[in-house]
This record gives C-alpha cells, sequence and structure tokens, in this order.
C-alpha cells in the first residue's frame, strides 16, 4: 500500500458536454494492488492511514498515463521522414522499413525500440499497429509484456498493392490471427486486434476473412485506416465500384464499438453517421496529418454526429511518440480551420489523450483518469528547474493555464516517472530494466 503525495489534473468528465478539469493541490491517492482505493486531501488520508509509506511528488503534476490509439511499432526507425504525401511516404519510407521486419531479430530490436519510446512519452496504453510477420509481432507482445503496458496489437494483413513480401492470402491471414489470438489475447494487460492494413491493400476477400477472425475472438478489437488522404480515398472508391471508405469495412460487419478507424480526414456526412450509429472511434493523428499534408481534420463535424475520437501519433509517419505534442498539434489544426474549427482548451486536450482513448479501446472503467477504482497508471511532470515550463509552472495562473503550459511546452524530457497498475517502469532516465 502507498499514499501518492502531488498536485492531480485529469478528466473525469467530458469538456465537449460540459465537463470542467479536476484539479487537486496536495492530493492523496491511496494505491493498493495497483488500484486507486482512496482519494483526497492528502492531510485527511495521511491521518486515516498513519502508516502507510507516502510517495512525495508535490515539485511537478500528476497526470493519468496517456493512451495512444493509433501508432505502427514497425515504423520506429523511420519517423521523420518529411516532405512527402502519404503513398509516396509509404513507398519510400515506411514500406521498405517494415519488409526488414521478416527477420525475427531485426523485428525484436525493433519492438525494443518501440516499447522505449511508448514508455519514455508516458504512454500507458496504446492500440498498436502490428507486422505483416506473424514472428514480428509475436516479438511486439513479448516486450509489452516485460514492460507490463496495457497493449492491443495484431497481425497487419494486404492481399494487394504493397510489395509482394508484405502479401497473405485470406486463409493464412486467418490461422495465423488466431495463433497469435490463442498465446496472447487476455494475457494479463494484452489484446488481440484483428488489423488489415487498409482497403486500398485489402480486397474482400481479406476483410472477409478478418471479419470471420473478429467474430472468432471475445473481446478482441478491430483497426485500420480510413479517408486519410484525398488521392487514397479515390483509389479505394474505384477498386471497390464506388462504395464509400467507411461501408467497404463496414458491409463486413468491421465497423463496431470495438472498432477504432485511424485518419477520417475527408468524411462524408453518411460515413459520419455510420461510424456513430455503431458507436466506433477515430483515432485523430495530426501530426501525422500536417507532416504527409493529408489535411485538417474535421472535428467539430465528427463531435457534431457524436462519433468518439480519440488521438494517435500515428508514429512513423506521426513526428514522435509525444502525446502532448500531439494535443497541442490538434489544438493548432482546429485554429487553422477558422470558423469550420472546434476550439479546444487544455482541459479537452487533456481528456482526448486520457479518458477518449481508453473510452475508445473500452477500458474506461480502468483507466484515463485517476478516481478511486481505477488502476494507478499515471504519469509525473518534473521539467528540470528554470526550463521555460517549470518557469510557466510557477506562473501559472489556474490549473487550467497550466495545463496548458505543458501542452505548450511539455516534451518526453520533462517527463520524470512513469507507473502502469501502480508499478513504476521509469523515472527520469532510469527505465525498469528488461527482463532478459
Ligand atoms: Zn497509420
Amino acid at each position: 500500500m502507498t499514499l501518492f503525495r502531488a498536485t492531480v489534473l485529469d478528466t473525469p468528465d467530458d469538456p465537449f458536454t460540459g465537463g470542467a478539469l479536476r484539479a487537486d493541490d496536495d492530493c492523496g491517492l491511496l494505491v493498493e494492488d495497483g488500484v486507486v482505493t482512496a482519494r483526497g486531501p492528502f492531510g485527511a488520508l495521511r491521518h486515516e492511514h498513519p502508516g502507510t509509506e507516502v510517495l512525495d511528488l508535490r515539485e511537478g503534476l500528476l497526470l493519468p498515463g496517456l493512451v495512444d490509439t493509433h501508432v505502427h511499432f514497425p515504423q520506429v526507425r523511420v519517423i521523420g521522414g518529411l516532405g512527402m504525401p502519404l503513398l509516396d511516404w509509404l513507398e519510400r519510407c515506411a514500406l521498405p522499413e517494415e519488409m526488414r521486419l521478416a527477420d525475427v531479430e531485426v523485428a525484436r530490436g525493433v519492438a525494443r525500440d518501440f516499447v522505449t519510446g511508448l514508455v519514455d512519452a508516458g504512454t500507458t496504453t496504446a492500440l498498436v499497429f502490428g507486422s505483416h510477420f506473424a514472428p514480428a509481432v509475436d516479438v511486439m507482445f513479448e516486450a509489452a509484456q516485460v514492460w507490463g503496458l496495457r497493449v492491443t496489437t495484431g497481425l497487419v494483413t494486404s492481399d494487394r498493392v504493397l510489395p509482394e513480401p508484405l502479401l497473405t492470402t485470406p486463409e493464412r491471414a486467418h490461422e495465423e490471427s488466431l495463433g497469435l489470438a490463442a498465446r496472447w489475447h487476455g494475457k494479463g494487460r494484452l489484446r488481440y486486434a484483428v488489423t488489415p492494413r487498409f482497403s486500398l491493400s485489402a480486397s474482400d476477400a481479406v476483410l472477409e476473412s478478418c471479419a470471420a477472425t473478429f467474430g472468432a475472438l471475445d473481446d478482441a478489437w478491430f483497426t485500420s485506416h480510413v479517408n486519410e488522404n484525398v488521392r487514397e480515398v479515390e483509389e479505394v472508391g474505384r477498386l471497390f465500384g464506388g462504395a464509400s471508405y467507411v461501408d467497404t469495412y463496414d458491409r463486413h460487419g468491421l465497423v463496431t464499438r470495438r472498432s477504432v478507424l485511424a485518419h477520417d480526414v475527408h468524411p462524408t456526412d453518411a460515413e459520419l453517421a455510420t461510424l456513430a450509429a455503431r458507436g466506433a472511434s477515430v483515432a485523430h493523428c495530426p501530426t501525422s496529418n500536417a507532416a504527409l499534408g493529408s489535411g485538417l481534420f474535421p472535428m467539430r463535424r465528427h463531435v457534431e454526429a457524436g462519433v468518439r475520437v480519440a488521438m494517435g501519433s500515428d508514429v512513423g509517419a506521426g513526428t514522435g511518440f509525444s502525446m502532448l505534442k500531439e494535443g497541442l498539434q490538434a489544438y493548432f489544426a482546429q485554429r487553422l480551420l477558422g470558423d469550420d474549427g472546434l476550439p479546444l482548451t487544455s482541459t479537452h486536450l487533456l481528456w482526448l489523450c486520457t479518458v477518449a482513448g481508453a473510452d475508445a479501446l473500452g477500458l474506461a472503467g480502468e483507466v484515463g483518469d485517476l478516481s478511486v477504482g481505477r488502476q494507478l497508471d499515471a504519469i509525473w511532470l518534473l521539467p528540470q528547474a528554470g526550463s521555460p515550463l517549470a518557469v510557466g509552472l510557477a506562473n501559472a495562473t489556474s490549473a487550467e493555464d497550466a495545463l496548458s503550459k505543458v501542452f505548450a511546452l511539455g516534451t518526453t524530457a520533462d517527463v520524470g516517472g512513469v507507473w502502469v497498475g501502480g508499478d513504476q517502469i521509469a523515472a527520469g532516465r532510469w527505465r525498469r530494466p528488461p527482463v532478459p
């Protein structure tokens, strides 16, 4: 049992429907077996639990662990390939790198680099886009297990358009996916995600095999891409006889409450209505959208249509693992949309990077905020003394203002500690050593 003592900021109530930031100075969080069992003024909790070990985090801020709902594990080493639109970037940067994961030892090193990136950024829960090679997906699951991260991932499947080594057949995709799920789905914090790369590279036969896999697994997740780039959207329409991009998945029963589709920069109103009716979520990936020139995300249309929206880094088209940076970029994108944009406060940004992600992944009862009953997944922001963020926090006029400074100025270097389920897995430059 441990009593955390900190300034705690979180968003238990949805700011898109009027919820406010919850900011508690000198807050106590009593943590037992990884779960927050009491929360209140530190002095009162201390009085009730006089012998309990106290973890004094009063310097800096304690936030919920960050949630990344769209991040590609095989692309960690190609972050930063700027200057290309989506299809050129895939051909020149992403796909050549993804082919290297045919070698499981390469995949093991990539998985180590990837998980280190997540941990250092304070991302404690992630929906991870896997590899086209089943042994590489096994090593990704292994790496997530070593660190204790909450990871949902799976085999990426395709049967056309991509280079030949990345292609599979519907039968092989189904068999390998079920094998991976049998080894990993529901094991600790790990879950399986059925993952066709995108309709552009997945024929109806592959999507049908995805539906069979999805139907065979209890509580598995579904993820893919949708409406990212204008040229891509046109090509998908041509390949599927004029069907909308969302319909290419929906007609196979793949758009559900347990589905997360990345991007959706160019949706029709009918597609938004389908996503809302099914309860599906969209992973908004703003640094990727800007880096590839994909467009400005129509968040207002999503929110007004009732579509769930969460955040993704989209590493490696996105420019890093920091969900704080994604939050800031989401704010920028809405500003640049003018009257069509949705004005976002720092409270919206924290919600999008925590509770909204947990909700998209069906984990809102477990993580996303630091209420009683939640797992203690948290990050401790501790900027270096004298840094612009430290100066900003010292001079903040309110908790919302302090949180704005966190999104404007915070980087992965400001993450001074990371906990998952009450276990500390990183502290500054220290990381819990991987088990051999
Ligand atoms: Zn992606």
